[in-house]
């Protein structure tokens, strides 16, 4: 996550909207909500932000969003617009390119993770951010949702939304269903864009592939840098989510026998080699209660193959916000039922085309 500078003065303990969980798809949410003229509080278990993370891929819906919500300027500044995919073998030897609008949306934009998370957190009020606070439990009670906080505190809301990500607690609220870990890791770092050959413009993505092994480059910070995105089999997860750090030998040992220029630019990383497991789950029918709802990887969480848990969780947000204004909140269920049968059929769709683990449920045919 993003440095900030909030400092915490008195946390609103009954409030109109309290989003759980300043990812992205909390805090799209919360900058969405602001530009229809709805304060939420954003509740968040990390004590500090920082900037970690790597490559997401952002598409053209999602801009639109931003450029909406009056952030896309830095957006812009950071993201590289994707000039395609090229696939290259163990040598380095181009095999082909792909256009990089693989879904049909449009442009495809490559951007650090935290600079998505920075450019968002700065169209928040920094006063309604509230770090330090892990829910522990969601509930309905009467008129509203409320939320419990591990040291005891609890948040009364009018809307209650769950984007507590993949290991969601709000989920709890409205479904009991189980994680499952795909047994896929993925090993993320960075490196200098000038630590790449100099045959490869530092401005699409690159897969770098031989038999099961392949490397991911992502250009990022206006092409000043790239992420290194490799997908690896593992039996257990590490044991934290996105801050276990493995050792750069355990990525040279992997690609062995590729291009030297690939392993010089391993040897260039600039960051820890952060490995982040992951997670999916199967879809749930309802997202909602009457006044607690989900977004992002705690309604609908995506494998990293389709590229899209960013985009779903900020295009959640837009939809949420929409379904919010006007009179929707003076009819909440109301409002909440339309924002998920808007975001449920599409997200299902997604969620299982992403699916990378034999557990989860294909799609049945014609669906
Ligand atoms: C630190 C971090 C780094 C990431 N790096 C990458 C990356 O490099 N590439 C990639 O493709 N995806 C990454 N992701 C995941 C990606 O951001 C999400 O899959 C996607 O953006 C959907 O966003 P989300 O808001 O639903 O979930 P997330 O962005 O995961 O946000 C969930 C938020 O909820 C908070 N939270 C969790 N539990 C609680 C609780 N009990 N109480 C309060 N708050 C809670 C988390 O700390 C987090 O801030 C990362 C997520 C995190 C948190």
């Amino acid at each position: 996550m993003s440095e900030s500078n909030i400092t915490e003065i008195s946390v609103p303990l009954e409030v109109d909207v309290a989003i759980v969980g300043a990812g992205i798809g909390g805090l799209a949410a919360a900058v969405a909500l602001r530009q229809v003229g709805i304060t939420a509080h954003v509740y968040e278990r990390t004590k500090a932000l920082q900037a970690i993370g790597g490559a997401v891929v952002i598409r053209e819906p999602s801009v639109r969003l931003f450029e909406q919500w009056g952030v896309a300027d830095r957006f812009y500044a950071e993201a590289v617009q994707l000039q395609g995919i090229d696939v290259r073998d163990s040598e380095g030897t181009p095999i082909g390119t792909i256009a990089a609008d693989l879904t049909g949306e449009g442009n495809a934009y490559s951007v650090h993770r935290a600079d998505v998370h920075a450019l968002l957190l700065s169209g928040v009020d920094q006063q309604c951010v509230h770090l330090g606070m892990t829910s522990v439990e969601a509930f309905e009670d009467g008129d509203r949702g409320v939320v419990r906080f591990a040291d005891g505190r609890q948040v009364r809301a009018k809307v209650v939304i769950g984007a507590d990500g993949i290991k969601s607690v709000v989920r709890k609220s409205i479904d009991n269903d189980a994680l499952i870990f795909s047994k896929l890791v993925v090993l993320r770092g960075l490196a200098p864009s000038a630590a790449m050959p100099e045959d490869m413009p530092n401005d699409r993505l690159y897969s770098w592939e031989k038999d099961s092994r392949q490397m991911l480059l992502l250009p990022l910070r206006g092409g000043n840098e790239v992420a290194m995105d490799t997908i690896m089999v593992r039996d257990t997860p590490p044991q934290d989510l996105w801050t276990s750090e493995v050792p750069t030998s355990e990525l040279l040992d992997y690609f062995q026998g590729f291009d030297p220029d690939m392993i010089k630019l391993i040897e260039a990383g600039t960051v820890p080699v952060r490995a982040n497991p992951v997670y999916e789950r199967e879809p749930i029918a309802i997202w909602s209660t009457a006044h607690i709802t989900l977004l992002g990887d705690a309604a609908h969480p995506m494998a990293p193959r389709a590229g899209q848990g960013a985009n779903q969780a900020i295009q959640d947000a837009g939809a949420l916000a929409r379904a919010l204004s006007g009179d929707g909140m003076t009819n909440i269920p109301d409002a909440l039922r339309r924002y998920h049968e808007e975001r449920a059929p599409l997200t299902k769709k997604m969620q299982l085309a992403s699916r990378s683990s034999p557990a989860i449920k294909p799609l049945p045919v014609g669906k």
